[in-house]
């Protein structure tokens, strides 16, 4: 989840060092020795997410102290306005009494505290719904739990919100979900690929870690067989040169697969904030460490490892499942086209000038190009429909919020509006 510029792909330099120099690279090691390499998804997969040695089961990564800061940790304006978008997208739905709030990979639980502390204000009803994390690591369940319950007693508490866990979305409840996403599909397992040979004679080669003496190391593996060649041909570089990579997240289309079968027949909308393209990024796997970018082989289990997100290939699951995947726009275009600016002028009306001169520092920092404003990305899951909400209109299009819920198609396909909940705020 890195995500300072200078951690993206084509970063100037990386400390370049390959060492198996913690329990966990002896563990791959060996496995490589006895078994012979493995995918560059086990060995990413293994580094963050490993039970008892992997990235997020016994490092808090976040903020100045961490390897990396996300959006929510900058300025508590990021989840203010997401929670406002997701408010209006509920209203849109017809406020369904049965839904419920999703957010995937929540880190330290700020986003989701300052998205329910906007709803607490002005929309109650959606404060009050059960909130579903998708989280894997315990240490930072154990943060989100003390986050979230805004007094810091019991998550589930009289009075904090009914908070339920889940390891994976498949246990998601089957009723309509409205939530989000910012950094988590980046942090899913991704396969390589590499083609080898001319552009007409080559072919396509799983991309593996192996080791070179002691040190592991990028290897060729075997050619793609046909099945590969059919499920990943929309995703793989079209006309690629010998060397070429191209990456594939099995792990996020499967996600999106998931949702997007509740969401097509219970209604609903999820944000998915985070870098990447609307295409494959060819090589993008990168390690960040302590906020520099490091080796991906660093010290497994230390560093941050994460890749582009391919939001087309997003795009493909949600259309096969009956959704639409909206987007992706740049992040800095969708906040100020969603009112960022206004908000933090309003917010700073009444604090000192530093305080003020904080709020636009923020402001800069989450929409400026040169910073997280334009590689990192927004999207909108939705069931099909035609209207295009607002922060995706198209740059010439005025900003003005001018469509309606059913036009987005965003409540439920299975019956008429609003006659599932109390509807009421
Ligand atoms: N959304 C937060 C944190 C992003 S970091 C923020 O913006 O600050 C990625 C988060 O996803 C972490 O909470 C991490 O533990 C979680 N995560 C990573 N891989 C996961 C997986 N496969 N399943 C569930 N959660 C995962």
């Amino acid at each position: 989840m890195p995500n300072p510029p200078e951690t993206m792909p084509n970063a100037p330099e990386t400390m370049s060092e390959t060492t198996q120099d913690t329990a966990l690279g002896e563990r791959l090691a060996t496995q490589i020795r006895t078994a012979g390499p493995m995918g560059v998804d086990s060995f990413m997969a293994a580094c963050l997410g490993d039970a008892s040695d992997g990235y997020y089961q016994h490092n808090d990564p976040f903020g100045v102290a961490g390897d990396f800061i996300t959006a929510p940790e900058i300025s508590g304006l990021f989840g203010e306005m997401c929670g406002l978008y997701l408010a209006h997208m509920f209203e849109l739905a017809g406020q369904p009494g049965d839904a419920v709030i999703v957010e995937l990979g929540p880190g330290r639980g700020t986003l989701m505290r300052d998205m329910r502390s906007v709803w607490q204000t002005l929309m109650p009803v959606l404060a009050s719904r059960p909130v579903h994390l998708v989280e894997t690591s315990p240490a930072l369940r154990r943060a989100q739990a003390a986050v979230i319950a805004a007094d810091g007693t019991a998550p589930n508490a009289p009075g904090a919100p009914e908070i339920k866990w889940h390891d994976d979305v498949a246990s998601l409840p089957e009723v309509p979900l409205f939530g989000i996403a910012n950094e988590f599909f980046d942090a899913l397992a991704v396969a390589q690929c590499v083609w080898r040979g001319s552009a007409a004679e080559g072919g396509w080669h799983h991309r593996l870690v192996g080791l070179r003496g002691d040190d592991f190391s990028f290897v060729d593996g075997p050619a793609l067989s046909t099945a590969e060649l059919a499920d990943y041909a929309a995703a793989l570089l079209p006309e690629p040169a010998d060397g070429d990579i191209a990456e594939i997240c099995a792990a996020g289309d499967q996600v999106i697969d998931t949702l997007a079968r509740r969401i097509s027949r219970h209604g609903g909308a999820m944000l998915i904030v985070d870098y990447g393209r609307n295409g494959n990024a060819g090589d993008s796997l990168q390690a960040v460490a302590d906020h520099r970018p490091v080796d991906v082989f660093h010290q497994p289990g230390t560093a941050d490892l994460s890749h582009w997100v391919d939001f087309a290939a997003l795009s493909r699951s949600a259309v096969a499942h009956g959704c639409r995947l909206i987007g992706p726009v740049p992040q800095g275009r969708f906040l100020m086209r969603i009112g960022l600016a206004q908000r933090a002028e309003q917010a700073g009306s009444h604090g000192e000038a530093e305080e003020r001169r904080s709020l636009l520092a923020a402001v800069d920092r989450l929409t400026s190009p040169a910073q997280m404003g334009e590689v990192f990305k927004v999207a909108l899951l939705v069931p099909q429909g035609t209207g295009k909400p607002p922060g995706f209109e198209s740059e010439a299009a005025s900003p003005a919020m001018k469509e309606s819920g059913p036009e987005l198609g965003i409540g439920s396909n299975e019956g008429p509006r609003g006659n599932r909940g109390n509807g009421g705020a």
